[in-house]
């Protein structure tokens, strides 16, 4: 199955929470989630009560399409996190989260994932000093990650640095915004990591 283009909008919708695809938009009072639209479809506005596997799926449906990810990529970034020491669940989060796309994004080199991850497909990006165009790359601790010294890549992060600045950087990155650079100061905890599911659920769901 190819990647979604449709209105993102509508994904939140259906998932019934802000997973923040739009960028600033995602900040506004029109945010279709805080207005109170109802999920898509005919039968958008029927409530209907979850079954236990239904709950874990739709989790894992709103972690999957909050990254932005197809189910493919995100079965192997679990297959991923398993193999890791620790919490799987939380092994999981901070593996999306150490993604290049995700911290050129939370470093506010572009407004929402989705133009994170064509910033990075472009050539826009460099990781320690080397140009890095694979939005899944998963970062370490001590990544430098920059926008590449070009005017029309500097001119395109520009103003979304700003809005970042404004909304606050993630604890566990820094950000130099004359250099357009920011590091990964360390692997974020399960409490400077922003997605609001459940990841234990996923965790099951998968483990069946
Ligand atoms: Fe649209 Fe953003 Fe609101 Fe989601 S969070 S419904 S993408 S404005």
């Amino acid at each position: 199955m190819g990647r979604y283009t449709g209105p993102v909008c509508k994904i939140c919708r259906r998932e019934g929470m802000q997973l923040f695809l739009k960028g600033d938009r995602c900040f506004m009072a029109k945010c279709p989630v805080q207005t109170g639209r109802p999920p898509p479809g005919m039968h958008g506005q029927r409530r209907r009560k979850l079954s236990d596997y239904g709950q874990q799926l739709r989790e894992k449906q709103r972690l999957r399409r909050m990254y932005g990810m197809q189910e493919g990529a995100f079965r192997n970034f679990f297959e991923r996190a398993l193999r890791r020491r620790g919490v799987t669940g939380e092994a999981l989060l901070q593996m999306l989260e150490m993604r290049l796309d995700t911290v050129v994004h939370r470093l506010g080199f572009a407004p929402s994932r989705r133009a994170a991850r064509q910033f990075v497909l472009h050539g826009h990006v460099r990781v320690n000093g080397h140009k890095a165009d694979i939005p899944s790359m998963i970062l370490k601790a001590g990544s430098v990650v920059e926008v590449r010294p070009k005017e029309d890549s500097r001119e395109y992060a520009k103003p979304f640095i700003e809005n970042q600045l404004a909304r606050g950087i993630a604890p566990w990155l820094s950000l130099n915004k004359d250099e357009f650079r920011g590091e990964v100061l360390h692997v974020p905890t399960r409490d400077e990591i922003a997605p609001i599911v459940n990841e234990q659920r996923v965790v099951e769901l998968y483990s069946k």
